[in-house]
Protein backbone atom coordinates (compact mmCIF):
# COMPACT_ATOMS: atom_id res chain seq x y z
CA UNK A 1 0.00 0.00 0.00
CA UNK A 2 3.12 2.64 0.74
CA UNK A 3 4.27 1.92 -2.38
CA UNK A 4 1.17 2.92 -4.58
CA UNK A 5 0.50 6.23 -6.28
CA UNK A 6 -1.78 8.91 -4.03
CA UNK A 7 -3.70 9.00 -6.88
CA UNK A 8 -4.14 5.50 -6.79
CA UNK A 9 -4.53 5.39 -3.22
CA UNK A 10 -7.38 7.73 -2.86
CA UNK A 11 -9.06 6.38 -6.00
CA UNK A 12 -8.84 2.97 -3.75
CA UNK A 13 -10.62 4.37 -0.67
CA UNK A 14 -13.47 6.01 -2.96
CA UNK A 15 -14.14 2.90 -4.13
CA UNK A 16 -14.15 0.73 -1.21
CA UNK A 17 -16.65 3.55 0.32
CA UNK A 18 -18.59 3.83 -3.04
CA UNK A 19 -19.07 0.16 -2.53
CA UNK A 20 -20.27 0.36 0.51
CA UNK A 21 -22.84 2.92 -0.22
CA UNK A 22 -24.80 0.93 -3.37
CA UNK A 23 -24.79 -2.16 -1.56
CA UNK A 24 -26.42 -0.01 1.55
CA UNK A 25 -28.54 1.57 -0.80
CA UNK A 26 -29.50 -1.79 -2.69
CA UNK A 27 -30.49 -3.57 0.46
CA UNK A 28 -32.57 -0.47 1.47
CA UNK A 29 -34.40 -0.53 -2.27
CA UNK A 30 -35.07 -3.79 -1.72
CA UNK A 31 -36.23 -3.87 2.10
CA UNK A 32 -38.34 -0.84 1.31
CA UNK A 33 -39.63 -2.49 -1.86
CA UNK A 34 -40.56 -5.46 -0.32
CA UNK A 35 -42.29 -4.08 2.62
CA UNK A 36 -44.19 -1.38 0.28
CA UNK A 37 -45.32 -4.50 -2.18
CA UNK A 38 -46.52 -6.92 0.55
CA UNK A 39 -48.92 -3.56 1.62
CA UNK A 40 -50.02 -3.19 -1.58
CA UNK A 41 -51.20 -6.75 -2.28
CA UNK A 42 -53.02 -6.81 1.44
CA UNK A 43 -54.56 -3.44 0.43
CA UNK A 44 -55.45 -4.94 -2.72
CA UNK A 45 -57.46 -7.69 -1.40
CA UNK A 46 -59.24 -5.62 1.33
CA UNK A 47 -60.67 -3.05 -1.24
CA UNK A 48 -61.75 -5.69 -3.71
CA UNK A 49 -63.38 -7.77 -1.50
CA UNK A 50 -64.97 -4.59 0.25
CA UNK A 51 -66.13 -3.49 -3.57
CA UNK A 52 -67.55 -6.47 -4.02
CA UNK A 53 -69.61 -6.29 -0.98
CA UNK A 54 -71.67 -3.85 -2.16
CA UNK A 55 -72.33 -6.16 -5.01
CA UNK A 56 -74.58 -8.84 -3.14
CA UNK A 57 -78.07 -8.17 -2.55
CA UNK A 58 -80.91 -10.57 -1.28
CA UNK A 59 -84.42 -10.43 -3.08
CA UNK A 60 -87.50 -12.24 -1.70
CA UNK A 61 -89.14 -12.63 -5.19
CA UNK A 62 -88.08 -12.45 -8.66
CA UNK A 63 -90.05 -10.18 -10.77
CA UNK A 64 -90.83 -12.00 -14.62
CA UNK A 65 -88.52 -9.78 -16.22
CA UNK A 66 -85.68 -9.66 -14.15
CA UNK A 67 -83.81 -12.43 -15.73
CA UNK A 68 -84.18 -10.91 -19.26
CA UNK A 69 -83.52 -7.67 -18.59
CA UNK A 70 -79.96 -7.77 -17.04
CA UNK A 71 -76.90 -9.95 -16.60
CA UNK A 72 -77.25 -10.42 -13.18
CA UNK A 73 -76.73 -14.30 -11.72
CA UNK A 74 -79.40 -15.55 -9.44
CA UNK A 75 -79.02 -17.87 -7.31
CA UNK A 76 -81.79 -19.45 -4.99
CA UNK A 77 -80.99 -19.08 -1.24
CA UNK A 78 -82.89 -19.69 1.99
CA UNK A 79 -86.44 -19.02 0.69
CA UNK A 80 -85.24 -15.72 -1.51
CA UNK A 81 -82.63 -14.93 -4.43
CA UNK A 82 -78.93 -13.91 -3.48
CA UNK A 83 -78.83 -11.27 -6.87
CA UNK A 84 -75.14 -11.26 -7.77
CA UNK A 85 -74.53 -7.84 -9.84
CA UNK A 86 -72.28 -8.30 -12.94
CA UNK A 87 -69.79 -6.01 -11.93
CA UNK A 88 -68.79 -8.64 -9.38
CA UNK A 89 -64.71 -9.03 -9.64
CA UNK A 90 -64.13 -12.94 -9.22
CA UNK A 91 -60.44 -12.63 -10.40
CA UNK A 92 -59.00 -8.86 -10.75
CA UNK A 93 -55.01 -8.40 -10.16
CA UNK A 94 -54.42 -11.56 -9.30
CA UNK A 95 -57.38 -11.25 -6.02
CA UNK A 96 -59.71 -13.86 -6.27
CA UNK A 97 -63.04 -13.13 -4.43
CA UNK A 98 -65.64 -15.72 -3.76
CA UNK A 99 -69.04 -16.21 -1.81
CA UNK A 100 -69.16 -18.59 0.67
CA UNK A 101 -71.96 -20.42 3.60
CA UNK A 102 -71.27 -20.11 6.99
CA UNK A 103 -71.04 -23.73 6.69
CA UNK A 104 -68.09 -23.35 4.83
CA UNK A 105 -69.93 -24.38 1.57
CA UNK A 106 -68.45 -22.45 -1.58
CA UNK A 107 -71.85 -20.51 -3.48
CA UNK A 108 -70.05 -18.87 -6.04
CA UNK A 109 -66.42 -17.51 -7.38
CA UNK A 110 -63.04 -18.66 -7.67
CA UNK A 111 -60.90 -19.78 -5.23
CA UNK A 112 -57.23 -21.18 -6.56
CA UNK A 113 -56.66 -22.53 -3.13
CA UNK A 114 -60.25 -23.60 -1.90
CA UNK A 115 -59.62 -26.81 -0.51
CA UNK A 116 -56.36 -26.11 1.14
CA UNK A 117 -58.22 -22.72 2.33
CA UNK A 118 -61.03 -24.97 3.81
CA UNK A 119 -58.60 -25.14 6.70
CA UNK A 120 -58.67 -20.73 7.44
CA UNK A 121 -61.09 -20.27 9.77
CA UNK A 122 -63.48 -17.22 8.47
CA UNK A 123 -62.24 -14.34 10.67
CA UNK A 124 -64.35 -11.02 9.77
CA UNK A 125 -62.10 -8.40 8.45
CA UNK A 126 -58.83 -9.82 9.12
CA UNK A 127 -56.08 -10.24 6.99
CA UNK A 128 -54.64 -13.94 7.86
CA UNK A 129 -51.88 -15.98 6.13
CA UNK A 130 -51.32 -19.01 4.69
CA UNK A 131 -48.69 -21.00 3.64
CA UNK A 132 -48.61 -23.42 0.98
CA UNK A 133 -45.86 -24.97 -1.05
CA UNK A 134 -43.53 -22.40 -0.09
CA UNK A 135 -45.82 -19.47 -1.41
CA UNK A 136 -47.60 -17.05 0.99
CA UNK A 137 -51.64 -16.00 0.30
CA UNK A 138 -53.14 -13.62 1.98
CA UNK A 139 -57.02 -14.44 3.00
CA UNK A 140 -59.36 -11.79 3.93
CA UNK A 141 -62.88 -12.41 4.87
CA UNK A 142 -65.99 -10.13 4.88
CA UNK A 143 -69.06 -11.34 6.80
CA UNK A 144 -72.28 -9.89 5.11
CA UNK A 145 -74.63 -7.97 7.28
CA UNK A 146 -77.09 -6.61 4.78
CA UNK A 147 -80.90 -7.96 5.22
CA UNK A 148 -81.01 -11.40 4.34
CA UNK A 149 -77.62 -12.07 3.46
CA UNK A 150 -76.50 -12.37 6.74
CA UNK A 151 -73.85 -16.00 7.56
CA UNK A 152 -72.88 -15.34 3.95
CA UNK A 153 -68.87 -14.96 3.31
CA UNK A 154 -66.86 -12.73 1.00
CA UNK A 155 -63.42 -14.79 0.98
CA UNK A 156 -60.72 -12.44 -0.86
CA UNK A 157 -57.38 -14.48 -1.47
CA UNK A 158 -53.90 -13.17 -3.14
CA UNK A 159 -50.99 -14.76 -3.76
CA UNK A 160 -47.50 -12.83 -2.26
CA UNK A 161 -46.09 -13.59 -5.76
CA UNK A 162 -48.54 -11.32 -7.56
CA UNK A 163 -45.57 -8.74 -6.53
CA UNK A 164 -42.75 -10.47 -7.23
CA UNK A 165 -42.74 -9.13 -10.41
CA UNK A 166 -42.13 -5.73 -9.85
CA UNK A 167 -39.44 -6.91 -7.41
CA UNK A 168 -37.63 -8.37 -9.89
CA UNK A 169 -37.97 -5.54 -11.81
CA UNK A 170 -36.68 -3.04 -9.69
CA UNK A 171 -33.54 -5.76 -8.69
CA UNK A 172 -33.04 -6.28 -12.48
CA UNK A 173 -33.08 -2.24 -12.72
CA UNK A 174 -31.06 -1.81 -9.82
CA UNK A 175 -28.24 -4.48 -10.92
CA UNK A 176 -27.54 -2.83 -13.82
CA UNK A 177 -28.07 1.15 -12.79
CA UNK A 178 -25.93 0.66 -9.55
CA UNK A 179 -23.19 -0.96 -11.05
CA UNK A 180 -22.77 1.12 -13.58
CA UNK A 181 -23.09 4.01 -11.27
CA UNK A 182 -20.01 2.31 -9.44
CA UNK A 183 -17.98 2.36 -12.34
CA UNK A 184 -18.73 5.69 -13.50
CA UNK A 185 -17.53 7.34 -10.13
CA UNK A 186 -14.81 5.13 -9.99
CA UNK A 187 -13.47 6.33 -13.21
CA UNK A 188 -14.47 9.83 -12.39
CA UNK A 189 -12.80 9.83 -8.80
CA UNK A 190 -9.46 8.17 -10.61
CA UNK A 191 -9.70 11.64 -13.12
CA UNK A 192 -10.42 13.71 -10.11
CA UNK A 193 -7.41 12.74 -8.28
CA UNK A 194 -5.72 12.24 -11.15
CA UNK A 195 -6.68 16.07 -11.95
CA UNK A 196 -6.57 17.15 -8.02
CA UNK A 197 -2.38 16.04 -8.19
CA UNK A 198 -1.75 17.36 -11.41
CA UNK A 199 -0.15 20.64 -9.89
CA UNK A 200 2.11 18.41 -7.29
CA UNK A 201 3.98 16.39 -10.33
CA UNK A 202 4.52 20.89 -11.79
CA UNK A 203 5.44 21.46 -8.05
CA UNK A 204 7.98 18.21 -8.53
CA UNK A 205 9.61 18.83 -11.08
CA UNK A 206 10.51 22.86 -10.49
CA UNK A 207 11.58 22.17 -6.91
CA UNK A 208 13.96 19.09 -8.85
CA UNK A 209 15.47 21.70 -11.28
CA UNK A 210 15.85 24.80 -8.79
CA UNK A 211 17.46 21.95 -6.66
CA UNK A 212 19.68 20.95 -9.15
CA UNK A 213 20.26 24.72 -9.62
CA UNK A 214 19.74 24.58 -13.15
CA UNK A 215 17.70 27.35 -13.80
CA UNK A 216 16.81 29.16 -10.46
CA UNK A 217 14.64 31.77 -12.33
CA UNK A 218 12.24 29.11 -12.48
CA UNK A 219 8.93 29.38 -11.31
CA UNK A 220 5.86 26.86 -10.39
CA UNK A 221 3.02 29.80 -11.25
CA UNK A 222 -0.13 27.28 -11.18
CA UNK A 223 -1.63 30.89 -12.14
CA UNK A 224 -4.95 32.14 -9.69
CA UNK A 225 -6.72 29.68 -7.28
CA UNK A 226 -7.35 29.61 -4.10
CA UNK A 227 -7.01 25.89 -3.09
CA UNK A 228 -4.41 24.21 -0.93
CA UNK A 229 -2.53 23.04 -3.71
CA UNK A 230 -2.54 26.56 -4.86
CA UNK A 231 -1.16 28.04 -1.92
CA UNK A 232 1.51 25.87 -1.57
CA UNK A 233 2.49 26.37 -4.84
CA UNK A 234 2.68 30.03 -3.94
CA UNK A 235 4.35 29.36 -1.02
CA UNK A 236 6.94 27.65 -3.08
CA UNK A 237 7.34 30.26 -5.88
CA UNK A 238 7.96 33.02 -3.31
CA UNK A 239 10.67 30.68 -1.26
CA UNK A 240 12.18 30.16 -4.81
CA UNK A 241 12.32 33.71 -5.30
CA UNK A 242 13.88 34.20 -1.73
CA UNK A 243 16.22 31.52 -2.70
CA UNK A 244 16.96 32.97 -5.81
CA UNK A 245 18.21 36.84 -4.75
CA UNK A 246 19.98 34.74 -1.86
CA UNK A 247 21.95 32.98 -4.41
CA UNK A 248 22.29 35.92 -7.11
CA UNK A 249 23.10 38.12 -3.54
CA UNK A 250 25.57 35.56 -2.85
CA UNK A 251 27.57 35.35 -6.19
CA UNK A 252 27.44 39.14 -6.21
CA UNK A 253 29.10 39.60 -3.19
CA UNK A 254 31.68 36.69 -3.91
CA UNK A 255 32.59 38.63 -6.86
CA UNK A 256 32.61 42.04 -5.35
CA UNK A 257 34.66 40.49 -2.88
CA UNK A 258 37.39 39.30 -5.25
CA UNK A 259 37.19 42.12 -6.96
CA UNK A 260 37.74 44.73 -4.28
CA UNK A 261 40.70 42.18 -3.42
CA UNK A 262 42.46 42.31 -6.59
CA UNK A 263 43.43 45.53 -6.30
CA UNK A 264 45.38 45.68 -3.45
CA UNK A 265 46.94 42.64 -4.02
CA UNK A 266 47.68 44.15 -7.37
CA UNK A 267 49.21 47.25 -5.75
CA UNK A 268 51.56 45.16 -3.38
CA UNK A 269 52.60 43.13 -6.49
CA UNK A 270 53.55 45.96 -8.50
CA UNK A 271 55.71 46.87 -5.27
CA UNK A 272 57.27 43.86 -5.11
CA UNK A 273 58.23 44.02 -8.16
CA UNK A 274 59.39 47.30 -8.17
CA UNK A 275 61.56 46.79 -4.79
CA UNK A 276 63.51 42.95 -6.48
CA UNK A 277 64.08 45.18 -9.90
CA UNK A 278 67.30 46.72 -8.66
CA UNK A 279 69.02 47.67 -5.50
CA UNK A 280 66.78 50.81 -3.83
CA UNK A 281 67.41 53.86 -1.53
CA UNK A 282 65.97 53.06 2.20
CA UNK A 283 63.68 55.94 1.25
CA UNK A 284 62.10 53.63 -1.86
CA UNK A 285 62.11 50.35 0.49
CA UNK A 286 60.48 52.06 3.31
CA UNK A 287 58.15 53.56 1.11
CA UNK A 288 57.39 50.34 -0.22
CA UNK A 289 56.86 48.84 2.91
CA UNK A 290 54.34 51.13 4.05
CA UNK A 291 52.07 50.62 0.51
CA UNK A 292 52.28 46.96 1.26
CA UNK A 293 51.38 47.63 4.79
CA UNK A 294 48.33 49.95 3.86
CA UNK A 295 46.98 47.42 1.13
CA UNK A 296 47.81 44.81 3.84
CA UNK A 297 45.56 46.61 6.30
CA UNK A 298 42.47 47.11 3.44
CA UNK A 299 42.87 43.50 2.43
CA UNK A 300 42.53 42.49 6.19
CA UNK A 301 39.37 44.57 6.90
CA UNK A 302 37.85 43.07 3.80
CA UNK A 303 38.40 39.81 4.76
CA UNK A 304 37.54 40.30 8.57
CA UNK A 305 34.49 42.20 7.32
CA UNK A 306 33.36 39.30 5.16
CA UNK A 307 34.64 36.33 8.05
CA UNK A 308 31.67 38.61 10.08
CA UNK A 309 29.30 38.71 7.71
CA UNK A 310 29.28 34.89 6.71
CA UNK A 311 29.20 34.20 10.64
CA UNK A 312 26.03 36.02 11.04
CA UNK A 313 24.16 34.41 8.39
CA UNK A 314 25.30 30.63 9.68
CA UNK A 315 24.24 31.03 13.55
CA UNK A 316 24.72 32.80 16.96
CA UNK A 317 27.10 30.43 18.26
CA UNK A 318 29.85 32.69 16.47
CA UNK A 319 28.47 35.64 18.08
CA UNK A 320 26.66 34.64 21.47
CA UNK A 321 24.48 37.40 22.88
CA UNK A 322 24.44 38.17 26.90
CA UNK A 323 22.56 41.23 28.65
CA UNK A 324 25.03 44.30 27.76
CA UNK A 325 24.69 47.62 29.32
CA UNK A 326 24.02 49.68 26.16
CA UNK A 327 24.62 53.23 27.79
CA UNK A 328 28.19 51.98 28.98
CA UNK A 329 29.33 50.30 25.84
CA UNK A 330 28.05 53.61 23.49
CA UNK A 331 29.51 55.96 26.77
CA UNK A 332 32.90 53.61 26.02
CA UNK A 333 33.06 53.69 22.21
CA UNK A 334 32.20 57.42 21.84
CA UNK A 335 34.76 57.75 24.48
CA UNK A 336 37.49 56.41 22.33
CA UNK A 337 36.14 57.62 19.07
CA UNK A 338 35.99 61.18 20.63
CA UNK A 339 39.83 61.09 20.48
CA UNK A 340 40.22 60.90 16.50
CA UNK A 341 39.56 64.97 16.23
CA UNK A 342 39.41 63.80 12.59
CA UNK A 343 39.00 67.31 10.41
CA UNK A 344 38.46 68.89 14.06
CA UNK A 345 34.97 67.66 13.69
CA UNK A 346 33.28 67.63 17.61
CA UNK A 347 31.51 64.98 18.77
CA UNK A 348 29.16 64.76 21.35
CA UNK A 349 26.84 62.14 23.09
CA UNK A 350 24.29 61.60 25.51
CA UNK A 351 22.94 58.23 26.48
CA UNK A 352 20.78 57.81 29.55
CA UNK A 353 21.54 55.45 32.05
CA UNK A 354 20.97 51.59 32.06
CA UNK A 355 19.72 50.58 29.10
CA UNK A 356 20.44 47.42 28.79
CA UNK A 357 19.93 45.31 25.49
CA UNK A 358 20.39 41.77 24.80
CA UNK A 359 23.13 41.50 22.45
CA UNK A 360 26.81 40.87 21.50
CA UNK A 361 29.38 43.08 22.62
CA UNK A 362 31.46 42.57 19.53
CA UNK A 363 28.82 43.45 17.06
CA UNK A 364 27.52 46.16 18.81
CA UNK A 365 30.81 47.73 19.39
CA UNK A 366 30.94 47.51 15.56
CA UNK A 367 27.76 49.08 14.47
CA UNK A 368 29.04 52.25 16.67
CA UNK A 369 32.11 52.01 15.80
CA UNK A 370 30.64 52.05 11.65
CA UNK A 371 28.16 54.84 12.03
CA UNK A 372 30.65 57.04 13.94
CA UNK A 373 33.46 56.64 11.64
CA UNK A 374 31.33 57.18 8.29
CA UNK A 375 29.36 60.65 9.79
CA UNK A 376 33.62 61.42 10.41
CA UNK A 377 34.74 60.37 6.94
CA UNK A 378 31.94 62.11 5.50
CA UNK A 379 31.31 64.82 7.97
CA UNK A 380 32.79 68.91 6.90
CA UNK A 381 35.78 70.37 8.74
CA UNK A 382 34.75 71.91 12.23
CA UNK A 383 31.26 70.28 11.84
CA UNK A 384 29.58 68.06 14.39
CA UNK A 385 28.58 64.70 15.34
CA UNK A 386 25.79 63.86 18.20
CA UNK A 387 25.09 60.59 19.55
CA UNK A 388 21.96 59.79 21.44
CA UNK A 389 21.21 56.47 22.95
CA UNK A 390 17.39 56.80 24.73
CA UNK A 391 14.70 54.50 25.07
CA UNK A 392 11.17 54.62 24.78
CA UNK A 393 8.99 51.96 23.25
CA UNK A 394 12.27 50.86 21.48
CA UNK A 395 16.10 51.58 22.10
CA UNK A 396 17.17 53.97 19.41
CA UNK A 397 20.61 55.12 18.83
CA UNK A 398 20.77 57.96 16.47
CA UNK A 399 24.10 59.42 15.26
CA UNK A 400 23.92 62.79 13.39
CA UNK A 401 26.41 64.84 11.33
CA UNK A 402 26.23 67.94 9.87
CA UNK A 403 28.42 66.60 6.26
CA UNK A 404 28.07 65.99 2.96
CA UNK A 405 24.57 64.56 2.80
CA UNK A 406 22.80 61.27 1.03
CA UNK A 407 20.81 62.20 -2.52
CA UNK A 408 17.32 60.48 -1.66
CA UNK A 409 17.61 58.14 -4.79
CA UNK A 410 20.87 56.27 -3.17
CA UNK A 411 19.63 56.45 0.25
CA UNK A 412 18.35 52.30 0.08
CA UNK A 413 21.15 51.28 -1.78
CA UNK A 414 23.88 52.40 0.54
CA UNK A 415 22.98 49.87 3.06
CA UNK A 416 24.10 47.15 0.18
CA UNK A 417 27.29 45.61 0.29
CA UNK A 418 30.41 47.59 -1.24
CA UNK A 419 27.92 49.88 -2.76
CA UNK A 420 29.64 53.62 -2.63
CA UNK A 421 28.17 56.77 -3.66
CA UNK A 422 30.03 58.80 -6.03
CA UNK A 423 30.82 61.19 -3.52
CA UNK A 424 32.36 59.38 -1.44
CA UNK A 425 34.72 57.06 -4.03
CA UNK A 426 37.77 59.65 -3.21
CA UNK A 427 37.45 58.52 0.38
CA UNK A 428 39.25 55.30 1.96
CA UNK A 429 36.41 52.76 2.52
CA UNK A 430 34.94 49.55 1.73
CA UNK A 431 31.22 49.86 1.23
CA UNK A 432 30.54 46.85 3.71
CA UNK A 433 30.28 49.48 6.71
CA UNK A 434 26.75 50.14 6.25
CA UNK A 435 25.71 46.82 4.84
CA UNK A 436 27.28 45.68 8.35
CA UNK A 437 25.45 48.12 10.43
CA UNK A 438 21.92 46.86 8.95
CA UNK A 439 22.88 42.57 9.28
CA UNK A 440 23.76 43.39 13.28
CA UNK A 441 20.85 45.24 13.81
CA UNK A 442 18.81 42.75 12.40
CA UNK A 443 20.90 40.66 14.58
CA UNK A 444 19.72 41.97 17.25
CA UNK A 445 15.92 42.33 15.97
CA UNK A 446 16.35 45.61 15.08
CA UNK A 447 16.49 47.72 11.89
CA UNK A 448 18.34 50.80 10.38
CA UNK A 449 16.43 53.89 9.26
CA UNK A 450 18.38 57.13 7.31
CA UNK A 451 17.14 60.66 6.70
CA UNK A 452 19.63 63.34 5.03
CA UNK A 453 19.97 66.09 2.88
CA UNK A 454 22.48 66.93 0.21
CA UNK A 455 25.06 69.00 1.66
CA UNK A 456 23.12 69.49 5.30
CA UNK A 457 23.74 66.30 7.08
CA UNK A 458 22.55 63.02 7.59
CA UNK A 459 20.60 61.07 10.79
CA UNK A 460 20.89 57.25 11.20
CA UNK A 461 19.00 55.88 13.79
CA UNK A 462 19.44 52.14 14.87
CA UNK A 463 16.11 50.80 16.46
CA UNK A 464 16.32 47.64 18.54
CA UNK A 465 13.32 46.08 21.23
CA UNK A 466 13.59 47.03 24.13
CA UNK A 467 14.39 44.57 26.91
CA UNK A 468 13.82 44.59 30.54
CA UNK A 469 16.05 46.56 32.87
CA UNK A 470 17.81 44.71 35.33
P1 LIG B 1 32.12 53.12 3.02
O1 LIG B 1 33.23 52.21 3.34
O2 LIG B 1 32.15 53.62 1.62
O3 LIG B 1 31.97 54.22 4.01
P2 LIG B 1 29.59 52.32 3.98
O4 LIG B 1 28.83 51.09 3.72
O5 LIG B 1 29.91 52.64 5.37
O6 LIG B 1 30.84 52.22 3.08
O7 LIG B 1 28.77 53.49 3.37
C1 LIG B 1 28.24 53.38 2.10
C2 LIG B 1 28.10 54.75 1.44
O8 LIG B 1 27.13 55.52 2.14
C3 LIG B 1 29.35 55.55 1.56
O9 LIG B 1 30.19 55.29 0.49
C4 LIG B 1 28.85 56.98 1.53
O10 LIG B 1 28.65 57.39 0.23
C5 LIG B 1 27.49 56.88 2.18
N1 LIG B 1 27.50 57.29 3.60
C6 LIG B 1 27.60 56.51 4.68
N2 LIG B 1 27.55 57.23 5.81
C7 LIG B 1 27.42 58.53 5.45
C8 LIG B 1 27.31 59.76 6.15
N3 LIG B 1 27.34 59.84 7.47
N4 LIG B 1 27.19 60.88 5.41
C9 LIG B 1 27.18 60.84 4.07
N5 LIG B 1 27.28 59.72 3.34
C10 LIG B 1 27.39 58.55 4.02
Amino acid sequence: MKNLSVKLKITIWFSVIMLIIIAATFGIIMWVSNSVMQKNIQDNVVETVEDNVDEIEFLNVLKDDQFDNDSDLYISYKDGYLEIDDDFLETVNGVYTALYHESGVLLYGENPVALESNNVLFSNGRIQKLKLDGVTYYVYDRLLDVAGTQGLWLRGIVSENQGTQQLTSIIRLSLVILPALFVLAVIGGYWIAGRMLKPLEKITEAAVQIGQGSDLDRRIDLGAGRDEIHRLAGVFDDMFGRLDKAFKAERQFTSDASHELRTPMAVIMAQCEFILEAPRTQEEYEEALHVVQRQGRKMSRLIEDMLCFSRMEQNSDNYPKQMINFSELTNDVCTDMAMLREKDIHLTWTAAPDIFIFGNQILLTRLLTNLISNAYRYGRNNGFIKVILDCGEEIQLTVEDDGIGIEENQQDKIFERFYRTDASRTTEGTGLGLAMVKDIAQYHGGRVLVTSEIGKGSIFVAIFPCVEKK
